[in-house]
């Protein structure tokens, strides 16, 4: 494969003399922490104290007409992801081998169904009345009809639930607010087309420094002479946008005095990114609080009042903001999946309720690029195209014709693929030759319906200097790759989407012999695209 890697061209001429790189890196180092583009240290940790996080010094070579049409796919993403997560059916069909086997993914199930059920039961026939955040004073449903609820008198709110028989379709809840980031590498094995790497429906991170990011790369090219290229620099506003979504989901909760709540681990290192968005809601919003509590706090404290309002320490909270519960050490014990239960029964609008967590499963990404899956929900054939060409290929390894026969392709060319479970945050794939010792090992058992196989992305590299806490004062040229990733947020019921925006990007860049390069795992650095 190596000889077929390309190499993007250098946005600066490099190396740079040795006295102007020292001087270069140690002031982008302040600025970087003087702007919060930083991190708590995991090695020498203190929650007074923020380290920079680690970052490319001059941004990454991006293909120009690769970021624009990542940019102008996503809202198709978000409007498929949220078709997605509301088809019960393929959720189910997708999922159904997989719960069986991983523990994780089917707790995750369970809470799904467990909620379902309960909304068939809360619900039926004929005109109901309740109120919804303790402003909704009227609810009329008729067979058929849309239920609709008429908030304080003033706002009106669709909320959706179409009644078929006596069966609500989809999920039995308001709205659904998606912030999601799509992640893509170019392939240079394929004429340097994007690629799908994932999309994340939870957790989607680095909104908030990957924005300021933009605003460093800017002061780099311009301490280093060059203000002629900034224009090369795209605009990001990433966390605004997400801001944006979250706020307009406080507004269509309709209790001014709710707040909203970042859930948390129990201890946070990527803390600014986090805090970014805390700041920018009140900045944009000067009337709403935000609250940060972890899985444990909810379930040591939170209740559900009697409208099912989610209640924590005296606050009512109107928006779940997840950066946690994604993995499974985020739950010490049952009552922190209790805890999960508890907010998914609850009115709060939950950036990911649990149906769009699901659709955010490698095992669902795989599912959808089946023949004939994307056309269930894009009617559009033009952007059904447009969705293929950013696929790479997804094999499951089910126990079927397919599944054999990409099991048997995994140990004969095990470097052309990487191997997924359902996990999130980095540091769980398989790759090169541990692909095929994994499969064979796998082969036999259940356990191989937990995991996906997807073709290997290879990236053109780029040559640069990485920055990290602890480093040399005067770092090595390296070779490069970037990992785009593209934020979208979509809100909307089982009916109708009623917000959907491409808000910003984020670039991160790894040293090109990495497998994985996440920069809160460690490995990466945050950089930005220079357009080329
Ligand atoms: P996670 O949800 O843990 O972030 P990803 O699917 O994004 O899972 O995989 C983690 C990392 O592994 C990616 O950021 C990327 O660096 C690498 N990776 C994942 N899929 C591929 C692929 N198909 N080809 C090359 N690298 C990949
Ligand atoms: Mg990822
Ligand atoms: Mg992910």
């Amino acid at each position: 494969m190596a000889e077929e890697i390309k190499h993007l061209p250098m946005v600066v001429p490099l190396p740079l003399p040795e006295a102007q790189l020292v001087e270069i890196v140690e002031k982008s180092k302040d600025w970087a922490l003087m702007h919060g583009a930083a991190m708590r240290s995991k090695t020498n940790f203190s929650e007074d104290a923020l380290q920079f996080a680690p970052f490319v010094l001059i941004p990454s070579a991006f293909p120009r007409k690769e970021f624009a049409k990542a940019l102008e796919i996503q809202l198709i993403l978000n409007e498929l992801m949220h078709k997605v997560a509301h088809d019960r059916r393929f959720l189910t069909e997708s999922l159904k081998e997989t719960i069986k086997v991983d523990e994780f993914t089917g707790n995750l199930f369970r809470i799904y169904e467990t909620v379902h059920s309960e909304g068939l039961t809360q619900f039926g026939y004929g005109s109901v009345r309740f109120d919804v955040g303790g402003i909704v004073q009227k609810a009329h449903a008729d067979l058929g009809a849309l239920l609709l609820l008429e908030a304080g008198g003033v706002q009106h709110d669709r909320v959706g639930f179409r009644l078929a028989g006596a069966v609500f379709r989809g999920h039995p809840e308001r709205a659904s607010l998606g912030l999601l980031r799509s992640d893509y590498m170019v392939n240079s094995a394929s004429t340097d087309k994007i690629k799908q790497v994932e999309i994340n429906t939870i957790a989607s991170s680095f909104a908030g420094i990957g924005t300021n990011i933009t605003v460093f790369h800017r002061y780099i090219l311009q301490e280093l002479g060059h203000s002629e290229m900034l224009k090369n620099l795209p605009e990001n506003n990433a966390l605004e946008g997400l801001c944006s979504g979250m706020i307009e989901a406080w507004k269509i909760y309709g209790n001014p005095k709710a707040v909203i709540m970042f859930l948390i681990e129990d201890i946070t290192y990527n803390i600014c990114d986090q805090r970014f968005h805390e700041f920018k809601i009140r900045e944009m919003c000067p009337q709403v609080r935000v609250i940060r509590r972890t899985l444990t706090d909810m379930a040591d404290r939170a209740s559900l009042g009697p409208k099912k309002q989610l209640l924590i320490d005296g606050c009512e909270v109107a928006v779940i903001y997840f950066r946690a519960g994604y993995e499974p050490g985020h739950y010490h014990s049952q009552k922190e999946w209790d805890a999960r239960l508890l907010m998914e029964r609850s009115l709060a609008i939950k950036s990911p309720s649990i149906h769009y967590h699901l659709a955010g499963t490698k095992k669902v990404q795989q599912t959808l690029a089946k023949p004939g899956a994307l056309e269930q929900f894009l009617s559009d054939p033009v952007k059904v195209e447009k969705v293929k060409q950013i696929f790479a290929g997804l094999y499951s390894l089910d126990f079927d014709e397919l599944g054999e026969q990409a099991i048997q392709m995994a140990i004969d060319d095990p470097e052309r693929f990487v191997l997924k479970p359902q996990r999130e945050g980095g540091g769980n794939n398989v790759y090169g030759l541990e692909v095929r010792d994994a499969v064979k090992k796998m082969k036999d058992s259940e356990e191989r319906t937990a995991w996906i196989l997807m073709e290997r992305i290879h990236p053109p590299l780029s040559t640069g200097y990485m920055v990290r806490p602890g480093g040399s004062k005067v770092p090595q040229l390296v070779d490069m790759v970037s990992e785009l990733g593209i934020f979208g947020v979509v809100i909307g019921d089982a009916e109708k989407i009623t917000y959907n925006k491409q808000v910003g990007h984020m670039l991160r860049t790894k040293v090109a012999t990495a497998n994985e390069g996440g920069v809160a795992a460690g490995l990466g650095a945050l950089d930005s695209p220079y357009l080329i």
